[in-house]
Order: C-alpha cells, then sequence, then structure tokens
C-alpha cells in the first residue's frame, strides 16, 4: 500500500487489476489531517494515470491507497475535473443499465444496472462539502467508483460463470502480454 508521504515524486501510479486481492479492501474514511500538498500530488497524478489509461473515472482502492477518494472526468475534451472525497449517496432515482468497464479488468465490458440519478454528497480536492446531482455516464462512473471504495468490482454482478471466464481471459491476456504480443486495449474504461 502507498503511503501519502512516499507519492511525492510519482506521476503515473500502477492500477491494481483483478483478481488482486487488494482491490478487496475497504477504504478509509479521509480525515481532516490527510488533506496535505501530498494529498494533492496524489490526486494530480491519479488524474494524470486515469488520462493515460485511458479511463473516465479511477477510484484511490485501484492505486493501492486505501481512502475514499476518487477521480472523475467524463467530458469529452476531458478538462472537467471532478474529485470526491468521502462520497456518500444522498438519494437515487430510477434503473438505467449501461455498458461498464473498468481499468482493473482491462477488456472486459458488460451491461450493468444502477440508478439513474443520484444525488452525491463529498468534499472536493480542499475539504470544502458540496452537494451535486449526477445522472447518465457520470451517475453510474460514481456509482462503479463507490463500489471500488467498498472492496466490489462491476464483475461481482456477473454471474459466477461469467465472472471465471473474465478471470480466465485476463489470465491470458496477462500471459501473451508478458511474451510481447499485442493485447486488446480498453477504449473508455472507468
Ligand atoms: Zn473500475
Amino acid at each position: 500500500m502507498h503511503e501519502l508521504s512516499n507519492i511525492r515524486a510519482m506521476a503515473l501510479l500502477p492500477i491494481l487489476e483483478y483478481p488482486n486481492p487488494r482491490l478487496r479492501i475497504k477504504a478509509q474514511p479521509m480525515t481532516p489531517a490527510d488533506f496535505t500538498p501530498e494529498l494533492q500530488q496524489l490526486i494530480d497524478s491519479m488524474f494524470e494515470t486515469m488520462y493515460t489509461a485511458p479511463g473516465i473515472g479511477l477510484a484511490a482502492t485501484q492505486v493501492d491507497f486505501h481512502k475514499r477518494l476518487l477521480v472523475i472526468d467524463v467530458s469529452k475534451d476531458r478538462e472537467e475535473q471532478l474529485v470526491f472525497i468521502n462520497p456518500e449517496i444522498l438519494s437515487k432515482e430510477g434503473v438505467g443499465t449501461l455498458e461498464e468497464g473498468c481499468l482493473s479488468v482491462p477488456g472486459v465490458f458488460d451491461e450493468i444496472a444502477r440508478a439513474a440519478k443520484i444525488r452525491v454528497r463529498a468534499q472536493d480536492r480542499h475539504g470544502n462539502v458540496f452537494e451535486r446531482d449526477c445522472d447518465d455516464i457520470l451517475a453510474v462512473c460514481v456509482q462503479h467508483e463507490m463500489d471500488h471504495l467498498e472492496g466490489k468490482l462491476f464483475v461481482d454482478y456477473l454471474s459466477d460463470l461469467k465472472r471465471e471466464r473474465i478471470r480466465k481471459k485476463l489470465d491470458k491476456d496477462r500471459k501473451e502480454k508478458a511474451a510481447k504480443k499485442p493485447a486488446a486495449a480498453a477504449t473508455q474504461a472507468l
């Protein structure tokens, strides 16, 4: 696990991949003492890691930092950085189904049903509390990333059979990658 004090010099952070057991660790709340210059550095590194991957959301859990922190940018131009610290869902409305992917489950996409609209309360990168209504892809993304903080992955919503197939596929992809054969790249992962 990364400690904030070690993270200063990092830019791109390694992303944990399924079935790494560290993805199952439940993230701890961020406290006022966590809002340090090192946290700002970590958030910038998480955005850089997410944009490079490329993805539209990243939970701290995925970079082996087990505190309640998410970064998201669902904008086309990749210039609307959203930070959610200690996020809580205040209300949910409706159900929508969207095809999801995940940077921790590369190359795998499947349809998952989630609340279509949510109202979230969280802190921004400076600790200021805000509330925001989210719908469409942003609602999906926040719910997907909040699951990561609970140690939950989108493949957990799929059948055991599908999950076993995915585990085998990723195992095969990793072996091929190790043998320097090109693997299929994800287009939009969360
Ligand atoms: Zn994910």
